[in-house]
């Protein structure tokens, strides 16, 4: 049976954590656009090149760059088993497209899940992943705030958009808690086996 997860949750959210788990869990592709823009700024590509300011700014890449990185990756997948989607989409935009692509293939997003952690908390986790992770958007405050006000405004909408549309089971899960508590809450919620 196939199966379409997409994980949201504001930056430092632990997203990239527990993506790496459900999708060994899951065992879908895990598409994380964060991921595949860094690899493509790292080995310098036409790409990178275009998007690096971009993402060291906090700022969103445009959605027609996104859409067409994503829809050439899932050409590249085996559709049928399903995929986990990290950090796409990020606005109704972008959810609309993949719903296209979905319908195509007579699918559409199962599941959703949010990990949901206040903003006094992010901005902490933000702050300290900066220390080690040579992201230039983690170690500036004002850009890790951007980044916060992006999510509120223009993803966060992306998550009533699925709970108006009622095909696809929502999952609000507290974010807040070790690293394993917030694992145990998903395998809950999705009904994985642990
Ligand atoms: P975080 O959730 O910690 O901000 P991500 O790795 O998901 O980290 O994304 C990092 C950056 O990559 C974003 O701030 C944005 O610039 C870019 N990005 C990732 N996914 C998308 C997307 N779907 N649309 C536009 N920009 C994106």
């Amino acid at each position: 049976m196939s199966r379409t997860v997409i994980l949201f949750g504001p930056p430092g959210c632990g997203k990239g954590t527990q993506a790496e788990f459900l999708f060994n869990a899951l065992e879908l592709p895990h598409i994380s656009t964060g991921d595949m823009f860094r690899d493509h700024i790292g080995r310098e590509t036409e790409l990178g090149v275009r998007v690096k300011e971009i993402l060291a700014s906090g700022a969103l890449v445009p959605d027609e760059v996104t859409d067409q990185m994503v829809e050439e990756r899932l050409s590249r997948e085996d559709m049928s088993s399903g995929e986990l989607l990290d950090g796409y989409p990020r606005n109704v935009s972008q959810a609309v497209t993949l719903e296209k692509i979905l319908s195509g293939l007579a699918r559409g997003v199962d599941d959703v899940v949010v990990l949901e952690v206040d903003q006094e908390e992010l901005l902490k986790r933000i702050a300290e992943r900066g220390k080690t992770s040579g992201r230039a958007d983690d170690q500036d405050h004002d850009k890790a705030l951007h980044r916060l006000h992006v999510y509120r405004e223009e993803t966060e909408p992306c998550v009533t958009w699925y709970e108006q549309r009622g095909n696809t089971r929502v999952h609000r899960i507290d974010g807040v808690g070790t690293i394993e508590d917030v694992r145990a809450r998903i395998i809950a919620a999705l009904q994985l086996a642990s």
